[in-house]
């Protein structure tokens, strides 16, 4: 039987995972249900099993009978919600508060026990060791991160020769259809937090005082043009200003104005020039005007870069098992970010996305990711959990 046989066959197990999941939402790295949930579908099978410290994520290490001295693989799976009302109205919808799976990865966890349960059933057929990698805290609290402090790229003993992560798009993809592509894939994204320390007076007195607002005016508008003057057009990075604060009223200058912005680059190059060219600039500005600032990134996700090999290894994979016409290339970067990226800078490996809008919706208009509308379909878990599976076994075999 092929691994699509064997997928097909715990289908409605895959699927009741998936929604049990996704009725009991839960954000950042403390996801217990999700935890128990996991643990659960995986009671029973051949599994080296261990949770996690700082947070509540699961490792289980599968060992093949087929070569116990071969290679490690590492498949991952994230399992957190989103800070988001659910609004689609499904049977399974969030009765959680202001959590709901908005990003799919409630399919994600789903997918890897699938996945999980067909390889230790073909434990004969495996050349080396899977790691299955349940992993918390994707959205915004660096997970990935944790889990490889605690150990997740040594569980088997040594390291793997290659990772893979899925994600599931609502939008964008034609529903069972995967998208990757050689080289940088998602986003490095971090936050640049800005205060301008001046000080305070009568507004009507400014030379008695130091503003700190034309100051700061000066600085947003000259990260704009640094994107434009200091960075190659085909590696590019976004900044954007998002959030802008200082004073109470008309007629007081305020001792300090504050701004938060996002930073995207595509590169690892570029990003480190980036870093280093904001602070120098908000700094020097701020010197310019007789002032101090304070600068610094927070919440920074690498670029997610797929190791060139491994990606065509992984659209040759979608091709032979799923047939042709399942991948279509990823033309572009998309300016997202992802915590696997984490993973990748230690592993060679590939980040795919699978399309998974609902029956009926145009993959164009549909509602994207992190929407209150966003609906991921359950036709789309068979085939996740088999390709996870079948990545494992053809590169244990390779
Ligand atoms: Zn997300
Ligand atoms: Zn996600």
């Amino acid at each position: 039987m092929a691994v699509t046989d064997d997928a097909a066959a715990i289908a409605d197990e895959i699927a009741g995972l998936r929604h049990a999941i996704h009725a009991e939402p839960e954000v950042g790295l403390d996801l217990p249900l999700t935890q128990q949930k996991v643990l659960a579908a995986l009671d029973g099978l051949p599994l080296e099993v261990s949770t996690g410290t700082a947070l509540t994520s699961v490792t289980a290490v599968l060992r093949g009978t087929g070569n116990s001295g071969g290679p490690v693989v590492l498949l991952r799976g994230d399992m957190d919600a989103l800070p988001v009302t659910e609004r689609a109205g499904l049977d399974y919808a969030s009765t959680h508060d202001r959590a709901m799976h908005a990003c799919g990865h409630d399919l994600h966890t789903a997918m890897l026990a699938g996945a999980a349960r067909i390889l230790s059933a073909r434990r004969q057929d495996l050349g080396g060791s899977v790691v299955f990698m349940f992993q918390p805290g994707e959205e915004g609290y660096g997970g990935a991160r944790y889990m490889i402090s605690e150990g997740v790229l040594d569980a088997a003993g040594e390291r793997p020769a290659a990772a893979y992560a899925l994600h599931v798009a609502s939008a964008q993809l034609p529903t069972g259809v995967f998208s990757t592509r050689p080289g940088t894939v998602m986003a490095a994204a971090e936050v640049l937090d800005v205060t301008v320390h001046g000080h305070g007076g009568h507004g009507s007195q400014p030379h008695h005082a130091a503003d700190p607002i034309p100051a700061t005016c000066d600085i947003v508008l000259a990260l704009q043009a640094l994107v434009t003057r200091k960075f190659d057009i085909f590696d590019p990075v976004v900044i954007t200003v998002g959030s802008l604060h200082a004073g109470t009223t008309d007629n007081v200058i305020p001792d300090s104005a504050h701004f938060l912005a996002t930073v995207r680059s595509f590169s690892p190059e570029s990003r480190e020039r980036v870093r280093d060219a904001a602070l120098r600039l908000v700094r020097d500005i701020a010197a310019a005007h007789g002032l101090t600032a304070t600068a610094e990134f927070t919440n920074s996700y690498p670029v997610t870069v797929n190791d060139q090999t491994e990606a065509q290894f992984a659209v040759q994979v979608v091709t032979d098992v799923l047939g042709e016409g399942r991948h279509v290339s990823l033309r572009n970067p998309m300016a997202g970010a992802e915590d696997f990226s984490y993973v990748l800078e230690q592993v060679p490996g590939a980040f795919v996305m699978l399309g998974a809008c609902p029956p009926g919706t145009d993959p164009a208009t549909a509602p994207f990711n992190h929407s209150a509308d966003a609906v991921f379909d359950d036709a789309v878990l068979a085939d996740g959990a088999a390709l996870y599976a079948e990545l494992a076994l053809r590169r244990l075999a390779r």
